[in-house]
């Protein structure tokens, strides 16, 4: 580790040297973002710390080259060291996931849940159409037939979770293309226990009948069945997708197995690869045989060039997750979430659904009097990096909200355990009850100001500071 560490602080001081020439206000971003990153607490669930070994494999000349198409198909010359990185990256994540077929092309996230509404459009309206009318592809269609498939892809369903429990934006919200493209109808969750009602869920879906039922969540901190999922979408005729973007780590660490895990039952699996999965930023798709074809064709689709220096990172981080270790973080990403949650609900915290089972613990703050933004304000300003999330049928609407979400991912890749977690709990608490909100200039309680009591901010600086320097990040790396 520390030669690893010593010859990372020779590579990186070296670039930064050759970065300084060039643009030093860059070249100072970069080493005052390790500095940020190294001195607070890191809760935001939707972020982690990639190994340096991925980090590393980003900045290359991997970079340079054009390789559209897929591995031994491209529509592009002199492609065969992307063919090589493509195809290990696209074998790892297959044999971590026990996917039928992995697409690691996706820049992102959303690109990816693009990738995976267009194939199933494509494989589910498209390709039936053309079938029927006797044509190998689109561009065989006469102007007439190609108008009416164009619409018919305006008339389709999709069932997603509603962004007020956890729900995303690409499960068919009015903001994201999603929305725009699709018919949208959202599923809930039970108003007393919080967590998904499957027997609703799937009278919802008989009554709307989606093509897509998509499960996944950013926010929601509990697992999610999805063997019934399978059901429900089965008694409907839907493609069951599942975007699990967040919890992809504790997938691919065999915290989730079972009916708890996503690729055996779903007929599409989308995901990020920069959250709880720790690798480059960047998005992959996984899918069932039957799909891998329309997937395939993610380019020229709804994507360009791949990244091909981020598909090379993404094969490193793979393969990391792919190890012993990496199933130990994962358990352990479980453990202390549900440590931090205990020592919250033990401080007299209101929690969403009362705890967590996965990454994720959603505060609801109301009984302290703050909206979310106050509470994520005071929290940022004694160095507790969170964000600030709607709570079911928040009272404070989507922008102020009344929640908090935080999330265990990067600050056990430093490798803090329960008990430190549980202290984490004392300072999360320790700041919300010192502090108040401050009335708006109209009288009303504000939901933006806030006031925290003398030396409450500086003292959780000083135990995070005290906290964190024994679990340093990026061990013997200077730069
Ligand atoms: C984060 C997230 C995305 C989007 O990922 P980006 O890489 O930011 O585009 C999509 N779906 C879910 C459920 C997410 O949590």
């Amino acid at each position: 580790m520390s030669d690893l560490a010593a010859t990372a602080s020779s590579a990186y001081t070296q670039a930064l040297s050759i970065i300084e020439g060039v643009e030093p206000r860059i070249s100072a971003a970069i080493k005052a973002e390790l500095a940020d990153q190294r001195g607070s607490l890191k809760l935001i669930a939707s972020e982690n710390y990639a190994s340096l070994a991925t980090l590393l494999t980003m900045g290359n000349w991997l970079s340079d080259k054009y390789a559209e198409g897929t591995v031994g198909h491209r529509f592009y010359a002199g492609c065969r060291n992307v063919d090589t990185v493509e195809a290990i990256a696209a074998e790892h994540a297959r044999e971590l996931f026990g996917a039928e077929y992995a697409y690691v092309q996706p820049h992102s996230g959303i690109d990816a849940n693009l990738v995976a509404y267009w194939s199933i459009l494509a494989h589910r309206v498209e390709s039936p159409a053309l079938e029927r009318l006797g044509a190998k592809n689109v561009n065989d269609l006469s102007e007439d037939d190609w108008e009416t498939l164009r619409k018919s892809f305006a008339e389709q369903r999709v069932m997603g979770m509603s962004l007020d429990v956890g729900g995303h934006l690409t499960h068919g919200f009015r903001p994201n293309i999603s929305g725009k493209m699709f018919h949208q109808r959202s599923y809930g969750t039970d108003p007393e226990t919080q967590l998904i009602d499957y027997d609703k869920l799937l009278a919802d879906a008989r009554e709307f009948k989606p093509l897509i039922l998509v499960a996944g969540y950013s926010a929601y901190p509990r697992r999610v069945n999805f063997a019934k999922m399978r059901e429900i979408a089965d008694a409907v005729g839907a493609t069951l997708f599942v975007d699990m973007a967040h919890f992809a780590g504790l997938v691919a660490g065999k915290v989730f197995t079972g009916e708890e895990d996503p690729v055996p039952y779903a007929d599409v699996v989308a995901s990020t690869t920069h959250k709880s999965l720790r690798g480059p930023r960047g998005g992959i798709v996984l899918a069932k045989a039957e799909y891998a074809p329309s997937v395939d064709r993610g380019c020229p689709m709804v994507l360009g060039g791949p990244l091909s220096h981020i598909m090379a990172a993404k094969a490193v981080a793979l393969a990391e997750a792919r190890t012993e270790s990496f199933q130990q973080y994962a358990q352990k990403v479980a453990d202390n979430a549900k440590a931090l949650a205990d020592g919250l609900l033990r401080r007299g915290v209101r929690l969403v659904t009362g705890g967590t089972d996965n990454h994720i613990v959603l505060l609801d703050v109301r009984d302290f009097g703050l909206t979310g933004r106050q509470a994520e304000s005071a929290l940022l300003d004694s160095g507790v990096v969170t964000n600030r999330n709607s709570v079911p049928n928040d009272p404070n609407g989507a922008w102020y909200t009344t929640g908090v979400r935080i999330g265990t991912p990067a600050l056990t890749s430093r490798g803090l355990g329960a008990a430190e977690f549980d202290r984490v709990a004392e300072l999360i608490t320790d700041v919300l009850k010192a502090t108040t909100p401050v009335t708006a200039s109209n009288g009303k309680p504000g939901k933006a100001k806030y006031e925290i009591a003398a030396g409450v901010a500086e003292a959780t600086q000083k135990a995070a500071d005290e906290l964190l320097a024994d679990f340093p990040l990026y061990p013997g790396l200077t730069v």
